[in-house]
């Protein structure tokens, strides 16, 4: 049973402030991190919110603009230095080697393998055992990609009681039929429903990264756990975000209401907001679990 908790690292828009830094955030799935965006800074909030350099470790970029992407080189500089070895994976949008090539050629190249992946269309983009990412094209000035991670279903929980009732000696019997195998034992069929629970839902999370509204980011975050939606400015301000593809707190509430998703946070707050409190009094008028994401927030998504 895999433990997700969800950490924001840096959760202003455009610019670092006294509050927050540039935007990141982390899954950490059992002992995997998945990081969604890179900017300035994310190394140190990563050493205050004690995540360790040496995991195995995919970084998703949702586009090239420097408040999302600034904190590769460092990153990459201080997990050279303390020797990692494991490779890291790194996907986003094209220029994403570019960048990486770029840095790398006069800074010096990472000491392990940094495995790199552009994005050119929408689907599917990494496929584990456990969990699938997903990407849509978002609403932004130029190519951005919003994310989506699917855990997949768990089987459902197993009865030893009731195996025991139907005379199924334990051990490797007991295994195949918790993963769904339907067994034959002394000539009888026997069901896994017979000795086990409903398939237990995964997970899901959504990050938009920087998007204007965005009608298939709906269809991506239906009935989500957790939708982590950019909120960079107050509706009064709705024609400049659209100009500059984005959201306010308003559109936000909103497309979590459409989605019917269990939680929504905030984030890539804009500077000229130092009490957020009022992107979540917006919010909350359409739509009511809501939170504003603040740097070093940590989330746990309990199982299902
Ligand atoms: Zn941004
Ligand atoms: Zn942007």
């Amino acid at each position: 049973m895999t433990q997700i908790k969800i950490t924001f690292l840096g959760t202003s828009g455009s610019m670092p402030t006294p509050e927050r830094g540039s935007s990141s955030q982390v899954i950490r799935f059992g002992r995997e991190l998945l990081m969604f965006d890179c900017g300035e800074g994310t190394q140190r909030q990563m050493v205050k919110a004690h995540i360790g350099f040496q995991r195995h470790m995919r970084i998703f970029i949702s586009h090239m603009h420097g408040d999302h992407v600034l904190g590769l080189p460092g990153m990459l500089q201080s997990m050279s230095l303390l020797g990692r070895e494991k490779p890291l994976y790194i996907y986003g949008p094209e220029g994403l080697v570019e960048y990486i090539k770029a840095f790398s050629d006069s800074l010096g190249g990472p000491t392990f393998p940094v495995i790199l992946h552009e994005i050119n269309e929408p689907g599917i983009v990494l496929e584990t055992e456990e969990y699938r990412v997903e990407a849509i094209r978002a609403i932004h000035r130029e190519t951005a990609w919003s994310y989506g991670f699917f855990e997949f279903p768990r089987p459902g929980r197993f009865y030893p009681e009731k195996a025991v009732k139907l005379d199924i000696p334990k051990g490797k019997l007991w295994g195949r039929l918790h993963h769904g195998e339907i067994i034959e034992l002394n000539g009888r069929k026997i069901y896994p429903d017979k000795v086990r629970g409903p398939e237990r839902p995964g997970r899901t999370i959504i990050y938009s990264g920087d998007t204007a509204p965005n009608e298939k980011l709906i269809e991506l975050s239906k009935d989500a756990d957790l939708l982590i939606h950019e909120a960079t400015f107050l509706d009064e301000l709705a024609a400049r975000a659209a100009e500059d593809g984005h959201t306010t707190a308003y559109q936000a509430a909103q497309i979590a209401k459409e989605a019917e998703v269990k939680l929504l946070v905030l984030t890539h707050i804009s500077p000229r907001y130092p009490e957020s409190e009022i992107l979540r009094l917006e919010a909350e008028n359409v739509f009511k679990d809501v939170l504003v994401a603040e740097d070093f927030l940590e989330l746990e998504l309990p199982l299902k």
